[in-house]
């Protein structure tokens, strides 16, 4: 038994994580939750710089060139015609 240093609850030794010669000082339960916050944090603040990002690398000429070739194979076309079709149908959905 163990009293986790976050939520002060006492728990059996399998209720937190292996560290180094010993256990966690938070339970599995308080891990997890601060991972998920920490994840749902760093997607807030990471998607702005992404999307920046990847704005500026997806007009460099040879991106261009390739979305283009894409758009011509048939995956390519098959792939847009579906993307298209899928528009068209959330546009009659949501008006
Ligand atoms: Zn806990």
């Amino acid at each position: 038994m163990k009293t986790c240093t976050s939520c002060h609850r006492r728990k059996p030794d399998d209720g937190f994580y292996a560290h180094r010669n010993g256990l966690r000082s938070h339970c599995k339960i308080c891990m997890r939750k601060a991972a998920r916050e920490n994840a749902l944090a760093k997607t807030e603040t990471l998607r702005p710089k992404k999307k920046a990002y990847m704005k500026v690398y997806d007009a460099q000429p040879h991106r261009r060139a390739a979305r283009s070739a894409y758009a011509r194979s048939p995956r390519g076309r098959e792939v847009y015609r579906l993307i298209k079709r899928a528009a068209v149908a959330f546009r009659r959905v949501s008006a």
